[in-house]
């Protein structure tokens, strides 16, 4: 095992993740740990023995944290990792810098192109596992290198070939942890930045939960491949195929899909993390009965059952 004194950064034994998840429900993590900076995470990183399970969250954002916890160590890059810097049209962020603080600082500097990222809560880290995006960008768009740091604490930067970004999707290896992301803009006036921010910001307030206990999109919108096989208008979205196979009308304990967004599953107050898988599978099972349709998750359901 590690000597947990060894390290500047701080453990937590049973961190109640769940609770701090968006959905605000699950269980908990065996240890967790906050790393100082980058070096005492390459340390760790280094000396953590490889057959022990690690993983590394942001925001809790896109995740469902099931009922039995996370065994092993989970690493949360908290402030430490939230820099943000600027440099002509160019802004570096730590991995555990929030989305919109990235957004913000864009638009302060006169950095045009960044405005999605406001709309999408979590950090950088997780905007980067998931190649996240709104409103017609991705990360993919305006990514010049990710920085990372191997499972062996080996430091390195990831260009976009190797991120191999597509939609929701990142090729770089699993076991990564990213700790800082450089993301290219154009110049353009803070005020005509600032009024595109405020206008995501009013139609996210009008077609998102925001307010509840969620996770973002349930499942990815299917290729327009999968659609065709499946004798479905192109273009067909996600929440489309949930209205059709009733999921309007489902609730399974505390969970249901969002009135105000149909591909947005909340926690309506006391559901567990099995609620809300068991409501996803189940749509999941009458898309494929009905239509012969995979949708498939869009949120990580992470942990023991
Ligand atoms: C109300 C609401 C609206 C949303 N709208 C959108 C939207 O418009 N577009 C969109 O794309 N998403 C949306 N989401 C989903 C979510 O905001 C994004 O997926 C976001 O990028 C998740 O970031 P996170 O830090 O919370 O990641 P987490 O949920 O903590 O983790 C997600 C994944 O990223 C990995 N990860 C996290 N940090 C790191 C890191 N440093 N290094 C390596 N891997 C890491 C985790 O292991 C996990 O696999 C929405 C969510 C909510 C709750």
């Amino acid at each position: 095992m590690i000597d947990q004194d060894s390290y500047c950064g701080t453990f937590t034994k049973n961190a109640p993740l769940g609770q701090k998840s968006w959905f605000k429900c699950g269980g908990t993590a065996d240890l967790l740990f906050a790393p100082e900076d980058i070096d005492d995470l390459a340390v760790f990183l280094k000396e953590y023995p490889s057959e022990e399970p690690l993983l590394v969250l942001g925001g809790m954002a896109n995740c469902i944290i099931r009922d039995g916890g996370i065994r092993g160590c989970v690493i949360s890059l908290g402030k430490p990792f939230a820099e943000i810097e600027v440099q002509g049209t160019r802004i570096m962020a730590g991995a555990g810098a929030l989305n919109g603080s990235v957004a913000a600082a864009a638009a302060k500097a006169g950095i045009g192109g960044l405005e999605f990222l406001s709309g999408i809560p979590g950090t950088v880290g997780g905007a980067l596992r998931m190649n996240a995006g709104a409103y017609g960008t991705e990360v993919k768009d305006v990514l010049v290198a990710a920085m990372a740091i191997g499972r062996h604490g080996s430091i390195g930067a990831l260009g976009l070939e190797e991120m191999n970004l597509r939609y929701r999707y990142c090729g770089a290896p699993k076991d990564i942890t990213f700790v800082g992301a450089v993301f290219e803009g154009k110049a353009e006036e803070t005020l005509t930045v600032r009024a595109r921010l405020k206008e995501i910001k009013s139609t996210r307030q009008s077609t998102q939960p925001i307010s509840e206990k969620t996770g973002g999109s349930t499942f990815a919108n299917p290729s327009a491949k999968e659609l065709e096989s499946a004798g479905l208008p192109e273009g067909t979205k996600a929440w489309q195929i949930v209205e059709k196979v009733g999921g309007r009308d489902l609730q399974i304990g505390g969970a249901r899909m969002s009135d105000k967004h149909l591909n947005f599953m909340i926690n309506t107050g006391d559901a567990t993390a099995a609620d809300l898988e068991n409501l996803g599978d189940e749509l999941i099972k009458r898309a494929y009965d009905q239509f012969s349709l995979n949708l498939h998750w869009e949120i990580r359901r992470i942990g023991d059952c």
